[in-house]
């Protein structure tokens, strides 16, 4: 049925490039209003992060700014979600609410709950796929399972699926007259950010994009795992955010063309694997996928080698480099993610969970999908085909930090120690190690595996 007023529900797709919602808001419609909820529920799960709040902030900004380019505005409201998006459909007599579909369970429950609502209301919600996804989660799905639990071949089937062209975004949006608008969420004071915290917003994420595609992505197949070189397209909170569309980056990056395009958008497929993996499995957000039955070291009785972890001060260089830029960017490198992650979870033998909660803490891309599923593959209860692998912190700095320079960057204490010397202080003598300011390691490598063996029973 064709009504006169139409509402977007803006959530994760901050954007008004490639948006099927906005767009089939328009075509339902000659009015239209883009709404945004400040849901109350999120903060109460514990996931309103300053850095991520910041980040928020910007992008609202940045899409009231584009949709009053084209006439319209955002309406901001806070409070319960549900209530919020029927008290403006009813505000201006819409009929019909679109928005992007999402995995977890909190999203599922929300989602019909605003269905059932709107419905009681006589309006109907339309909840639109391939919008924070390249690929509809469950499609394609393996013939025994309702959703592929390893890589591989989700990726084989990945390929094979045509995406949708991309929208153009709309030249005009007209907003009804008499829907008011809370006020616009700012950012938190500097105090509570990390210092490198990037910009957000749809045009800074366009203009990175643009960047990359032209100047990064050839690159991308060689250089991605130089934690000092800084070669990968730092897109991360962007798609977390939805400022940039994932079936409008396979598209542009397939464009481009490469193995450094190849490279990129099988990263993509990742995303795409972890997002159907959670839509399959809510529980995987903090259960585990395929229990190894660890008896984890708690944040309590690990309580001070979590806190050096934290804060950095390990005595492992490129663990401690890397947890630092998290502190000071709510970024880190994917290399240095999977370093940290498997010091935390395999050598200190921590539960992944204490590690997960750190990162959603900082992270500015933090993402349930991503960062549970990804943890979970490196603590060796998610979806690795080799769940006891350990990652040497030594070997792996020596490898992709090959002289050094990531951590000097980030352990200012060792900035004295030339080329891959810098990966292992506890090997000087005398003096020279006596002058320097950084601590023993927290533990020894071979004492840490050989617990972790221990506790999984096998090598
Ligand atoms: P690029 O290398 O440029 O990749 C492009 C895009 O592909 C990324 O922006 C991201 O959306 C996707 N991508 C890349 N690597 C992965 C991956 N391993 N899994 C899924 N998607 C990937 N990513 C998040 O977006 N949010 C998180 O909270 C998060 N937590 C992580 C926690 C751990 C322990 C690990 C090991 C990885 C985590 N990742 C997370 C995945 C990955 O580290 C980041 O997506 C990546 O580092 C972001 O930098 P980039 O945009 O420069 O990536």
């Amino acid at each position: 049925m064709r009504s006169n007023v139409s509402v977007v529900l803006f959530t994760a797709d901050l954007r008004v490039h490639d948006h099927p919602p906005l767009r089939a808001a328009l075509d339902a419609s000659p009015l239209v209003v883009p709404l945004f909820v400040r849901d109350r529920a999120v903060d109460r799960a514990g996931f309103a992060a300053p850095n991520r709040l910041a980040f928020l902030a910007d992008c609202l900004h940045d899409l009231d700014a584009e949709l009053r380019r084209r006439g319209g505005r955002l309406v901001v409201r806070s409070g319960d979600l549900v209530e919020q998006v029927c008290a403006v459909a009813r505000e201006a007599d819409a009929h019909e609410v679109h928005m992007a579909a999402d995995v977890s369970a909190f999203a599922h429950r929300r989602e019909e709950r605003l269905r059932r609502a709107l419905e009681a209301d006589g309006r109907r919600l339309h909840v639109h796929e391939t919008v924070t996804t390249a690929v509809t989660p469950g499609t394609p799905a393996p013939a025994t399972s309702d959703h592929f639990a390893v890589f591989t071949p989700y990726f084989r089937q990945w390929s094979r699926q045509r995406l949708r062209a991309p929208l153009d975004a709309p030249r005009a949006v007209r907003v009804p007259d008499g829907v008011p608008s809370g006020e616009m969420p700012s950012r938190p004071a500097a105090a509570e950010l990390s210092a490198g915290l990037p910009p957000g917003g749809e045009t800074e994420g366009r203009e990175r994009l643009t960047a990359w595609l032209r100047s990064g992505l050839g690159a991308y197949a060689e250089r991605h795992d130089d934690l000092a070189g800084d070669a990968t397209s730092r897109l991360s909170p962007h798609l977390h955010f939805g400022t940039l569309s994932p079936v409008e980056l396979v598209h542009r990056a397939r464009g481009v063309g490469g193995p450094g395009a190849e490279a990129f958008v099988r990263q993509l497929a990742w995303r795409d694997f972890h997002r159907q993996v959670l839509a399959a499995r809510p529980s995987a957000a903090s259960a585990d996928y395929r229990t190894k039955h660890d008896r984890w070291r708690s944040e309590r009785t690990a309580r001070e080698d979590v806190e050096a972890w934290r804060e950095g001060r390990t005595g492992y260089p490129i663990i401690d480099a890397a947890m630092r830029q998290l502190l000071h960017e709510g970024w880190m490198h994917n290399r240095g993610r999977l370093l940290t992650a498997s010091f935390l979870a395999k050598t200190l033998y921590v539960d992944w969970r204490v590690g997960a909660r750190h990162f959603l803490r900082h992270l500015v891309d933090g993402d349930l999908a991503n960062n549970q599923l990804n943890w979970q593959w490196m603590a060796g209860t998610g979806t690795d085909t080799r769940p006891n692998r350990v990652l040497n912190p030594v070997t792996q700095a020596k490898r992709y930090d090959p002289d050094g320079t990531y951590v000097r960057r980030w352990v200012p204490e060792l900035s004295g120690l030339d080329g891959p010397a810098v990966h292992e202080p506890w090997k000087l003598q005398g003096p020279a190690r006596a002058a320097l300011d950084y601590p023993d390691p927290v533990v020894e490598l071979s004492e840490g595996l050989a617990r972790f063996q221990r506790a999984r029973g096998r090598d």
